[in-house]
C-alpha cells in the first residue's frame, strides 16, 4: 500500500475510538469541492511513507491506539487495500474505512470477511445531482445504490455522510436523499469549509465550465433546519462539526 499521509492520533476520525489516520492516493471520482485534490490527481507528487515504517509505528502504539482509519483519495482504488487491512487486523487493531461507494464488491468482501469495523460512505447528493456532485458526465449510480444497500443490510457499524454546500444541496435534494436512505443507522451532515484549494481549481477550463467551480456553505441554523427535516422524514440525521 502506498501511504501518502499519516495522522498519528485522532479522536475525530474513528467514532468512539482513539485512532491514527492513513491517507491513500487516487480516486475514481472528481468531486469539484474535494479538498484533497493533490492526493486525488497527483499523489505521486506527495511524500510516501513506506509500509514497513507504518507497521513499525503501529506495532509500537499497540497499547495506546485502538484503531486505524483509512481515508483518501479513495482507498478502494488501491489494489492492495485488502492485504493492507488484513495486516492491520492481524496486529489487533480496529479498522474504519472511508469510501465513496463506487466499489460495492470490495465493501461486500470486507464485510463478509469481518475486515472492517466501521464504514463511512459519502452520499454526494440526490441521485439526480450525483454526477454533477462527483464531477463526472457519466456515473454508474447502480454501484453507489448497491453499496448503500450492502451497508444498510450489513451487521457492521456504518454511517452515511454528506458535505453540504449551497451549490449542490437544497431542501429538494435532502427530501430525495431521505427517501433513498431512510432507516439507515446514522447520517451526518458536515458543512463545506470554504477553501481555494479545491479540486475544481486544479482542473482545466472545460471542467470548470461543466461543473460548479466555487462553493459556499450554509449557516449553522440553516443546516439545523435540513437536519430536522431529515429526521422528520425517517432519517437518523446529525450535524457534525457544528455547535
Ligand atoms: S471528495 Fe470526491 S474526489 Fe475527493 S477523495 Fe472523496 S470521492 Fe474522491
Amino acid at each position: 500500500m502506498v501511504i501518502h499521509g499519516l495522522n498519528k492520533t485522532t479522536l475525530l476520525d474513528f467514532p468512539g475510538h482513539l485512532a491514527c489516520t492513513v491517507f491513500t492516493g487516487y480516486c475514481n471520482l472528481r468531486c469539484p469541492f474535494c479538498q484533497n485534490g493533490e492526493l486525488v490527481l497527483c499523489p505521486e507528487s506527495q511524500p510516501a511513507i513506506p509500509e514497513e515504517e507504518f507497521f513499525d509505528f503501529l506495532d509500537k502504539r499497540k497499547k495506546r491506539l485502538e484503531g486505524v482509519a483509512i481515508t483518501g483519495g479513495e482507498p478502494t482504488v488501491s489494489p492492495d487495500l485488502v492485504d493492507f487491512i488484513k495486516k492491520i487486523k492481524d496486529l489487533g487493531f480496529l479498522v474504519k474505512l472511508d469510501s465513496n461507494g463506487l466499489r460495492p464488491d470490495i465493501l461486500k468482501y470486507l464485510i463478509d470477511n469481518s475486515l472492517v469495523d466501521y464504514f463511512a460512505m459519502d452520499i454526494k447528493s440526490s441521485k439526480e445531482k450525483y454526477p454533477v456532485a462527483c464531477g463526472l458526465n457519466q456515473l454508474n449510480l447502480s454501484a453507489i445504490e448497491e453499496s448503500v444497500k450492502i451497508l444498510m443490510n450489513s451487521p457492521v457499524e456504518y454511517e452515511f455522510r454528506t458535505t453540504v454546500s449551497r451549490e449542490l444541496h437544497t431542501e429538494k435534494e435532502f427530501r430525495e436523499i431521505a427517501e433513498w436512505i431512510k432507516g439507515c443507522s446514522n447520517y451526518y451532515l458536515q458543512s463545506y469549509r470554504p477553501s481555494d484549494a479545491i479540486l475544481a481549481n486544479m482542473m482545466d477550463d472545460d471542467f470548470r465550465n461543466s461543473f460548479p467551480a466555487s462553493f459556499t456553505s450554509y449557516k449553522p441554523e440553516e443546516l439545523k433546519v435540513f437536519c430536522e427535516l431529515l429526521n422528520s422524514l425517517g432519517v437518523n440525521a446529525h450535524l457534525r462539526g457544528i455547535a
